[in-house]
């Protein structure tokens, strides 16, 4: 059984201060479903949160990394730094990072294949752009962006990949995919790792939907077949909020 994970990613939000703010305000709720939960600080921040989440069921991940291993690449941060202070996981692939960082699919598929030679796991962001929605293009551009990015992958290394379904459009906007758009969207994802690997590999991945999701819409998100939980922005950076979207399910 796949298992249902909600990621809070804190984007450039959060100083150490407000980091260890936000940290005592996650501890102080209860969680009630069985969902991984996972935080995504900034980079300057996850010392801090990994050490203030000792023995909560709370992950710590990183929003991205470098392609590369180390050296001359100022102002990047490898797999290897990542993993050095105890982070197993990391957010690749954001279209924030591929909107204002020029980060193009081929990029991604480098980051995704350094992350996982160094042994962290890749939640790997891809969606459409509001323009590709409007002209049905939609499937084409996401099969594109996964098999870009992950289908050179083996089949064990691809279950080191949860996959978010973002739909640009939807990302800070308010604006949420219905609940059938993000079923249909995922199903569409599984079934081309199906063709590409096998059904039991298809259905061991997990799938999470990102855009707008709130603690007043996550539970019919989360209800759908193929929704295997959420990545979470805005909503991520109240601990009240934000649980009970981890309970939504
Ligand atoms: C995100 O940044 O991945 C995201 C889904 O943001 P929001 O929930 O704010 O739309």
């Amino acid at each position: 059984m796949r298992k249902m994970i909600v990621g809070g990613n804190w984007k450039m939000n959060k100083n150490i201060q407000e980091t260890q703010e936000l940290l005592n305000e996650l501890k102080g709720q209860t969680q009630t479903s069985d969902a991984r939960v996972m935080i995504f600080p900034s980079f300057v921040s996850l010392t801090t949160a990994q050490a203030g989440l000792e023995g909560v069921n709370i992950e710590v991940g990183a929003q991205n990394m470098s392609a590369y291993d180390s050296g001359a690449k100022t102002g990047d941060v490898s797999a290897d730094m990542i993993k050095s202070v105890g982070v197993g996981v990391v957010l690749l692939g954001h279209s924030e990072r591929r909107e204002f960082f020029g980060e193009n699919e081929e990029i991604i598929a480098g980051k995704v294949v350094k992350a996982i030679e160094n042994g962290l796991e890749v939640v790997y962001c891809c969606g459409e752009k509001l323009e590709e929605r409007e002209a049905d293009n939609h499937f084409a551009v996401i099969e594109e962006q996964v098999k870009t990015s992950l289908f050179g992958l083996s089949k064990e290394d691809l279950q080191k990949v949860v996959i978010a379904y973002e739909p640009v459009w939807a990302i800070g906007t308010g604006k949420t995919a219905s609940a059938e758009q993000a079923q249909e969207v995922h199903a569409f994802i599984r079934g081309l790792i199906a063709n590409a690997y096998d059904q039991a590999t298809a259905d061991s991945i997990s799938i999470i939907y990102g855009g707008s999701v709130k603690p007043a819409n996550a539970n019919e998100i989360f209800s759908m077949a193929d929704v295997d939980g959420g990545l979470i922005g805005g909503a991520s950076l109240n601990a009240a909020d934000f649980f009970s979207i981890v309970n939504a399910f």
